[in-house]
């Protein structure tokens, strides 16, 4: 995660929780609007009482409309243009119960009760907006300005002392309030960050331990699996085998006369050849599921899985072709003038057989017979003898 994707995941989280708040804020207002509306009707001209509450509720409307866009297609404006977006909205907000109090509470001269209906009325909505609108001290204070500080400059003009003093104090008010907002909001911004380490910390352990798992598992030598990878590989692929009744054949492979091999050419040239026939072998198991791995030594397996003992000998005897060709000049070998392979192969039904060690020693059995008959061949418990690969 960049700088730039962290600092808009953040933006996108504040506005995130800014848009969960709008069933409250709408519904707030419509039931604020309504008690206003109800206490003033006799008073106030009805033209615009209509006008207004039309407004408002466009204005409300809007906000719920901008959440559901925010909430679908949220990618159509960066952050920025989200927050601009809704910031505006609250100034329209604002702006309407500013209107709402000059008017209602000021312009008709409202006197005691009425006026303290007022105030109550738009120190509420601001109250309820620190906890609203927090997540964007934008969108606060466009909505909070306009709110309180008209009304709040009106009443410090005014003749009476009181009113003055209430005026001063909704200043102080708006100061208190914008001052917790800013702490509120910094809090805010400091949980979704160390949310966002957290993610970000537990993304990075996570590759690093798919790193190492793969590290645990890779034969350095060859590159193909090796024997710890081998045994998490027919576990698995055992009990799938059993889970789905299909059959799993076993290729062991062993080098031929390697000792030899090793003490005529050294034991570079060895590791070499191990690593030619690796990358060879693994041309012959590609299919999904297949495995190749390093058994240990000069001695290599193959999984195959969903594939019969007589198919199994089919890539075995390909292999051993292959390995002909791959002609890698063998000075002490008896049976050829290059590297050659002998192969044990053996497929077991897991539902029929008990473990898979049973399938690892008729495998190893089958590669000791192939050895036996001369090597360079290719010998099953299941099939009659397959040829051995002319040289
Ligand atoms: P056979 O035909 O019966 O399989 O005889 P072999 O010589 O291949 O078998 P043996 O078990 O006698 O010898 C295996 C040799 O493989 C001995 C060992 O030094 C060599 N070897 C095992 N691992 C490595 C390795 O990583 N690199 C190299 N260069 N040689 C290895
Ligand atoms: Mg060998
Ligand atoms: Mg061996």
């Amino acid at each position: 995660m960049n700088d730039d994707v962290f600092k808009d995941k953040l933006n996108y989280q504040l506005l995130d929780s800014f848009v969960r708040q709008t069933p409250v804020v709408v519904l707030g207002h419509f039931v604020v609007a309504s008690i206003n509306i109800g206490l003033f009707w006799q008073r106030v001209n009805h033209t615009f009482i209509l006008a207004w509450a039309t407004f408002l509720l466009l204005t409300g409307l809007s906000r719920w409309l901008m959440k559901n866009q925010y909430q679908r297609h949220q990618q159509r404006w960066t952050p920025g243009g989200w927050r601009r977006l809704f910031a505006v909205n609250s100034l329209f907000l604002g702006l309407a119960w500013c209107v709402w109090g000059l008017y209602v509470g000021v312009a008709i001269e409202l006197g005691g009760l009425g006026l303290s209906i007022i105030i109550i009325t738009a120190a509420g909505l601001v109250a309820g907006a620190v906890a609203s609108t927090s997540s964007s001290i934008v969108s606060y204070t466009c909505f909070s300005g306009p709110t309180l500080l008209p009304l709040s400059a009106l009443l410090l003009f005014t003749d009476q002392m009181e009113t003055r003093g209430i005026g001063l104090l909704m200043v102080v008010f708006f100061a208190i309030t914008f001052r917790q907002v800013q702490r509120i909001n910094a809090v805010l911004q400091e949980s979704i960050i160390n949310g966002l380490k957290l993610e970000k910390s537990k993304e990075e352990t996570e590759k690093l331990a798919q790193e190492l798992y793969q590290l645990s598992t890779v034969d350095a030598l060859t590159s193909v699996t090796n024997r710890r990878g081998f045994n998490e590989a027919l576990n698995s692929e055992w009990a799938r085998a059993k889970r789905l009744d299909t059959p799993l054949t076993l290729l062991l492979i062993d080098v031929d006369f390697f000792k030899t091999f090793n003490d005529s050419l050294g034991h570079p040239a060895g590791d070499e050849c191990l690593r030619l026939i690796a990358s060879m072998l693994t041309l012959h198991a590609r299919r999904a599921g297949e495995v190749v791995a390093r058994y240990g030594g000069e001695e290599f397996a193959i999984l195959l899985p969903n594939t019969t003992g007589k198919d199994g000998v089919k890539i075995a005897d390909d292999i051993c072709e292959a390995a002909a060709r791959l002609n890698i000049k063998h000075p002490a070998s008896d049976v050829a003038e290059h590297v050659t392979v002998s192969i044990g192969v053996h497929e077991a039904t897991p539902r029929d057989v008990g473990g898979s060690e049973e399938l690892i020693k008729l495998a190893d059995h089958a590669l000791y017979e192939a050895k036996a008959a001369g090597r360079n061949c290719v010998r099953s418990a299941q099939q009659p003898a397959s040829n051995t690969v002319e040289s």
